[in-house]
């Protein structure tokens, strides 16, 4: 099935419905940056924002259906913000986004400053440092244990 680009968005609701297949669509003709499944290992398929929300945001989705599981791409973009997560996944990344992110937004960390204790805390490059890229038990340890880091003394020199 094909969306149409100036009706509302249908793709969305056949995901719900399991009739979308990591096949089904990929608006920018073959375009991918071969983003595999976390889960089955599979290519993903990928979705336009538009297609996905209902909304252009300009940014893509990869996506695998038999696995419930997607990511976001940044706008303008095909590379993915992570890997893909299924909706357990989903939810511990955002408990860890919710744990992690008031200390730029409002607790007067610079954002980096952040990323790199979190490194410190979670023993990882920092390429490696976003929570997109964390599995399940990164997250819970995330959950778990950041907040009473970054009580602790910094460390200096
Ligand atoms: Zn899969």
């Amino acid at each position: 099935m094909d969306a149409d680009p100036t009706g509302p968005c249908t793709l969305h609701e056949a995901w719900h419905a399991g009739e979308v297949t990591n096949t089904t669509h990929n608006p920018q003709g073959g375009i991918n940056m071969n983003v595999n499944c976390t889960y089955c290992g599979n290519p993903a398929g990928c979705m336009s924002s538009k297609e996905w929300y209902g909304r252009d945001y300009g940014s893509n989705i990869y996506y695998c259906r038999p696995c419930d599981a997607y990511v976001g791409t940044h706008k303008g973009s095909f590379t993915p913000l992570g890997t893909l997560a299924n909706k357990e996944l989903r939810a511990l990344r955002s408990k860890a986004h919710a744990v992690i992110d008031p200390y730029w937004r409002r607790m007067g960390y610079n954002r980096k400053t952040v990323y790199r204790l979190l490194g410190e805390y979670m023993g990882t490059a920092p390429n490696d440092t976003h929570i997109g890229m964390f599995n399940n038990e990164q997250c819970q340890k995330v959950i778990d244990g950041f907040q009473a880091f970054m009580k602790k003394p910094v460390k200096t020199g």
